[in-house]
């Protein structure tokens, strides 16, 4: 845990769905913004169809945009879906998941939001380098904490213990 200003940013290990108290999670979304493997496969099976049905005519998204629907079945009232870039081909792959983080936390702002769980963008599937990854994600909301006006709360689910002990060290070398 890190506090910046007055905002809170953390780092949990366990699922993304199961984040009751966050007004938003965001997804690791497909381009489509359907369901697939992943994060946005346990946020389309937890959320129901409808989440599907809110995402067709917001899709196709870019690498690095964000864009905001409803919670439908889930807890939280709404989710944040971001598409990472795939490591290797999006470039430069820095900027585009900086910018990830940057929208979905621009959005959550307009929303009046206060708390927004984030999964580790990219590095399932898309293949991001866990480390670099984590460097990027959490220098961008460092960098954005003291602009935040709503937000109080990021928090990081990890799925892995690895994972979870990469992001506790690098937020605490950066903070
Ligand atoms: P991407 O396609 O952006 O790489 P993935 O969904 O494949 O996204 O994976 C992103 C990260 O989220 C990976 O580190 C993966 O282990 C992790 N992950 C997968 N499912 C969940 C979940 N239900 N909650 C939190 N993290 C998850």
């Amino acid at each position: 845990m890190a506090k910046v200003g007055d905002v809170v940013i953390e780092c949990v290990r366990g699922d993304i769905t199961r984040q009751p108290d966050m007004d938003a999670i965001v997804n690791a979304a497909n381009a489509q913004l359907m369901p697939g493997g992943g994060v946005a496969g346990a946020i389309h099976r937890a959320a129901g169809r409808g989440l599907a049905e809110e995402c067709r005519p917001l899709a196709p998204i870019k690498p690095g945009e964000a864009v905001i629907t409803g919670g439908h079945d889930l807890p939280n009232p709404y989710v944040i879906h971001c598409l990472g870039p795939v490591y290797g081909r999006d470039e430069p792959s820095d900027r585009l998941l900086a910018d990830c983080y940057r929208n979905a936390l621009r959005l959550a702002e307009e929303k009046g939001l206060a708390s927004v769980a984030f999964p580790a963008i990219s590095t399932g599937a898309f293949g991001y380098p866990l480390e670099p990854a984590a460097r990027v994600a959490l220098s961008t909301i460092v960098e954005m904490a003291p602009e935040l006006k709503s937000v109080k709360t990021v928090r990081f689910v990890l799925f892995g213990e690895r994972d979870l002990e990469v992001h506790q060290r690098v937020l605490q070398e950066l903070t």
